[in-house]
């Protein structure tokens, strides 16, 4: 039988949430095992290529090519797990969003003609459909793990209640 396909996608972000998949080393050997890891940004940079069963997104949609970019995963992928608080709400970056974007970029780029991004970072579910959120800024571990043991039984992985499938 076909190894389920899993990938983990960076937005615009700190990867601090990727890190946290990575020190989960004794959790990822045995996850070596049971799945096909095709993408994962922090640890290779081979970009496997969809169709994914499980996609893990972290960041915010902050460019044009973050928008794209999640649109076409998300059209690939059976289950869509948005990490952390940048994808549930934009994170550190969404603080944009209540100012001029002209004058953030004038503030912190000495060429800010050359920047491409959006006036606003938002999270992933104002532009997808998310089928699940961990949130945490990193998630937590243990809930990290019990997502992964959840899906590698088959079952409905158990995330708080409150961040279960935002539309
Ligand atoms: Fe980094 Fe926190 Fe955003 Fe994760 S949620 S990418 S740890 S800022």
């Amino acid at each position: 039988m076909a190894k389920p396909r899993v990938a983990v996608h960076k937005f615009t972000s700190c990867d601090g949430c990727q890190l946290q998949f990575l020190t989960l080393e004794a959790e990822l050997l045995t996850l070596a095992d049971r799945v096909e890891i095709v993408h994962f940004w922090e640890a290779s940079s081979d970009i496997g290529p969809g169709p994914y069963d499980v996609s893990f997104l972290e960041g915010s949609v902050s460019t044009e090519e973050n928008l794209e970019r999640v649109r076409e995963i998300r059209a690939v992928s059976q289950v869509v797990i948005a990490i952390g608080a940048c994808a549930a709400a934009g994170g550190i970056q969404a603080l944009r969003n209540r100012h001029r974007h002209e004058d953030f970029l004038k503030a912190a780029y000495p060429q800010p003609e050359h920047i491409d991004s959006l006036p606003h970072s938002t999270a992933f579910s104002d532009h997808i459909r998310v089928d699940y959120a961990l949130p945490g800024c990193p998630p937590d571990q243990g809930e990290l793990k019990r997502v992964l043991a959840d899906l590698l039984a088959g079952v409905r992985p158990r995330v708080p209640d409150e961040s279960v499938c935002m539309e």
